[in-house]
């Protein structure tokens, strides 16, 4: 069964399988995954552990080759790390010995542009994200989720088309973890990136994406896609909704069907 190449799309995944070889031979990660995501489109991907999320996540930033399938963003095929992407991980990788405004510019210089063109930006952004007047401490001086939120200014800073997280407020509490996730859904809805973002928590998915992807373990499928038809702009509140309750509830019945959460 051949899925129909949607013409918009800016990502298209397509049969796309990837098969790790190990010490302890073959690791099936993902088998079959077709997903196409429209420009500007917010799209999670919500799963267990172990699922094949963050390979996924590898395979569309070019980290990683897929096995089968093909995999394109823009309207080329994947090989090697596309122009225009912006990647934020779980853990930040900054770099300790440098400031924050380095760490931030560090994007700028991985693409051979001229930091002195990016500066005022890189100091706009980290206002933006709450960082003004922290530009030139270090990130260990730093709380984690103020670091996260420089891994995103950086992420940011070239302004990339597409922009791939994964799980990347899964450490944080769960305050800070609601702020950063007001201030993702306000970013994106300013600047219409395409995003793909990496979670386990159902209600996170629900609360910023447009369309929730359910995986499912061994090897890592998707299970079904949902539409989140909930306005925008979206405040907190919006979780207090019987609404919002609902699409969480299928989604959780849903794994708990396959027997993978227990409700
Ligand atoms: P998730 O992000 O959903 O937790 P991953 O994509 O990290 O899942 O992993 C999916 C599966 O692939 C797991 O079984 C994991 O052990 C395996 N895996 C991930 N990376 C590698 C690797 N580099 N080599 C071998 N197996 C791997
Ligand atoms: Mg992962």
């Amino acid at each position: 069964m051949s899925t129909p190449v949607v013409a918009e799309a800016y990502v298209s995944v397509r049969g796309a399988g990837k098969t790790y070889m190990s010490p302890r031979g073959p690791v099936s990660a993902l088998a079959d995954i077709d997903l196409d995501i429209a420009p500007g489109e917010f799209v999670s991907v919500v799963g267990p552990s172990g699922c094949g999320k963050s390979t996924l996540m590898k395979c569309v930033a070019g980290l990683e080759a897929v096995s089968s399938g093909e995999i394109r963003v823009g309207s080329a095929p994947i090989d090697g790390p596309p122009q225009g992407l912006g990647v934020v991980f779980q853990r930040d990788v900054l770099l300790d010995w440098r400031s924050v405004l380095d760490n931030v510019l560090l994007s700028i210089e991985f693409l051979g542009l001229k930091r002195a063109d990016y500066h005022d930006r890189a100091l706009a952004l980290l206002d933006r994200f709450g960082l003004g007047g922290f530009e030139h401490r270090y990130p260990w001086e730093l709380s984690g989720g103020m670091r996260q939120r420089a891994s995103i200014c950086r992420a940011l800073l070239a302004d990339p088309d597409l922009l791939l997280m994964d799980e990347p407020f899964g450490a944080l509490d769960a305050m800070t973890r609601d702020d950063l996730n007001i201030e993702l859904a306000r970013i994106w809805q300013e600047t219409r990136k395409t995003l793909l973002f990496i979670t386990h928590s159902i209600a996170e998915a629900v609360f910023l994406s447009d369309r929730v992807v359910m995986m499912g373990r061994a090897p890592g499928r998707i299970i079904d896609i949902v539409a989140i038809d909930l306005p925008r702009p979206r405040s907190l509140a919006i979780r207090e909704s019987a609404e919002f309750a609902a699409y969480v509830k299928r989604i959780r019945h849903h794994f708990a069907e396959l027997g993978i959460v227990k409700e």
